[in-house]
């Protein structure tokens, strides 16, 4: 086994959070950091240009393709569950929304325990990592890594669908992430003059000349080794070697809300019986790692139009050529669409207090190719309703010790019967304000649910045989206290019982925030590299 020289801080997975720990961490030139990704350099152009990200769904090359298991809640389906596999992370193939949640989100993880999460404490790491130029709001950040743009590309579509939810009673929102996220609003993006601003882009190439930090890419972590209960070794292959690298300080896993679990599993952290059952020895008998998954789970609808007025019409022959000459001249039209054109925020309900729903509206459709691959030949536009704050739980665990065998994913969609509530509500609402007099000009048929269903149980049924992830899986390493039996890292994101152990990714959060999950993963990575600092400070 090839061994690498000592680091202060070892750090497993080059996504979203590790690469800000990375940039973080190795501000100080004393400190020698190992940043360890299994998936190659992000030079994949369809990384960059916005529209690729739905490209990147289906590449092997850069995306762990994972599916999850077949479930009867959603008609016995296996789900694709795409995960970056690439420096960047899922940073790298997202579809560029950035969104902060509720305040109340962040509140309540830490009245559950988790002292210094709750919003107030987390709002300067907010600010810190972002740059928003066209938004004023002292709560917005302006000096930030992360580039926050939004395109008001094909003006009368979002006219029409701003006039549209005005008749719903849903206002204009010039800038949800600076407090009351209701309403109907242009989707802000992290993109740099119209290319995608990754985690890798904007916190790890411009540090990539440290002499004290070490990036390795191709190089997939097998199993974290102790000395007693502390952590102290990573075992990984690059290139088919076995290589081994070690911690003088800290191990960090940063293997995002599938990995970060599996490979604590594979490294005897977890449910002892189910460890011992799998043949792996035990080191720390921790229930609750790989409980807990929750992601946003979405159920489309699709409109055609009356007028030539979406992108589907613009990717074909010689109108392509068009689009192609826009990107390259002024990064607009198709090239630079994302997964969300407009975001809408409402109440399912009028008693709910806060907004517990989302639409997501895209200026084209994909009913012809339900994975994704290929946009409809017809003017069409869609939405995604997403229950926010999903109630269903589920899991995800080692299947062996083998750790070239992906995992078990069951993410439980649409269990909880007021996740299946709100997702009903959500169609309903998106077909409201397709119905109503502001949007009748444009209005063509529907496509789908398609205009023959109508009741709630019907909605329901199309949610469950077509409905699909929106890639927000968190939870399956919560963050609790310790007398919390089913919590797996603490306030400072140590593993429970072990030391020299921290995760610091999306699978702390112990519940999915009321949006999409890049910049609270972002702003959960720079917390952490100020308490790991602050603690090795303590240590010195
Ligand atoms: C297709 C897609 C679309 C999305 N769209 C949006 C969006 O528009 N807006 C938004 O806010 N969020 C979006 N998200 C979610 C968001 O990107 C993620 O929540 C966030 O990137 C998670 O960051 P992370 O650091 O937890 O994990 P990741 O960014 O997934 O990073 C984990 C890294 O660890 C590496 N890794 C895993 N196991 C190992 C191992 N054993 N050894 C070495 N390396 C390993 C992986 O290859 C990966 O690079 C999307 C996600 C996907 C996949």
């Amino acid at each position: 086994m090839t061994g690498v020289a000592d680091f202060d801080y070892v750090i497993v997975g080059a996504g979203s959070a590790g690469c800000v720990l990375a940039a973080r961490l190795s501000e100080n030139p004393a400190h020698r950091v190992l940043l360890l990704e299994a998936g190659p350099e992000d030079r994949n152009r369809w990384i960059h240009i916005p529209i690729g990200f739905g490209k990147t769904l289906h590449d092997a090359s850069v995306n762990w393709l994972y599916r999850t298991e077949p479930d009867a809640a959603t008609a016995q389906r296996k789900i694709m569950l795409p995960r970056g596999k690439v420096l960047g992370g899922s940073s790298s193939i997202n579809g560029h929304v950035v969104t902060r949640g509720l305040a109340q989100d962040y509140d309540a993880w830490a009245a559950a325990g988790n002292p210094g999460w709750d919003f107030a404490a987390l709002l300067p790491y907010f600010r810190k990592i972002e740059n928003a130029p066209g938004f004023a709001h002292p709560t917005r950040g302006h000096d930030g890594p992360v580039n926050v743009e939004t395109s008001k590309d094909l003006p009368r579509l979002s006219a029409a669908l701003i006039a549209a939810a005005a008749q719903c009673g849903l206002a204009y929102n010039p800038d949800y992430n600076s407090g009351a996220i209701e309403g109907i609003a242009h989707c802000q993006r992290s993109l740099r003059r119209g290319l995608r601003d990754s985690a890798a882009k904007a916190y790890l190439h411009p540090v990539r000349g440290r002499p004290n930090l070490v990036v390795e890419c191709g190089a997939q972590a097998a199993r974290i080794r102790f000395a007693g209960m502390r952590a102290v070794r990573v075992d990984y292959r690059q290139n088919g070697v076995a290589c081994h690298a070690s911690a003088r300080g800290e191990v960090i896993l940063a293997a995002g809300a599938i990995g970060s679990p599996h490979l604590l599993e594979l490294s005897g952290v977890g449910n002892a019986a189910r460890l011992q059952g799998l043949g792996i020895e035990v080191v720390a008998n921790l229930p609750g790692v790989g409980e807990n998954l929750q992601d946003h789970f979405i159920a489309r609808s699709v409109w055609k139009t009356t007028r030539a007025i979406t992108f589907n019409e613009r990717a074909r022959g010689w109108r392509l050529l068009t689009q192609i000459a826009r990107f390259g001249l002024f990064r607009t039209g198709l090239f630079s669409a994302g997964a969300a054109h407009m975001l809408i925020f409402a109440r399912s309900d009028r008693t709910v207090a806060l907004p517990d729903l989302e639409l997501t509206i895209t200026p084209f459709s994909v009913t012809q190719s339900p994975d994704f691959s290929g946009l409809d030949s017809f003017p069409a536009l869609s939405f995604a309703a997403v229950p926010l704050r999903p109630r269903s739980r589920g899991s995800v665990h080692a299947r062996s010790a083998n750790s070239d065998q992906a995992p078990a994913i069951r993410p439980g969609y649409l269990a909880h019967e007021e996740d299946q509530r709100v997702t009903v509500a959500g169609l309903k609402l998106s077909r409201q304000l397709i119905e109503t007099a502001a949007f009748s000009r444009l209005r063509g048929e529907e496509v789908s649910p398609g205009a023959q269903l109508h009741r709630d149980d019907e909605l329901l049924a199309y949610a469950r045989q077509t409905g699909l992830s929106i890639h927000h899986a968190v939870g399956s390493c919560r963050m609790g206290p310790a007398d919390d039996c089913m919590a797996v890292v603490d306030a400072g994101l140590r593993v429970h019982g072990l030391g020299a152990l921290r995760v610091v990714d999306a699978s702390i959060m112990p519940a999915l925030v009321s949006g999409h999950t890049n910049f609270p993963t972002l702003a959960i990575a720079e917390k952490a590299a100020d308490m790991i600092l602050a603690d090795a400070r303590v240590a010195a």
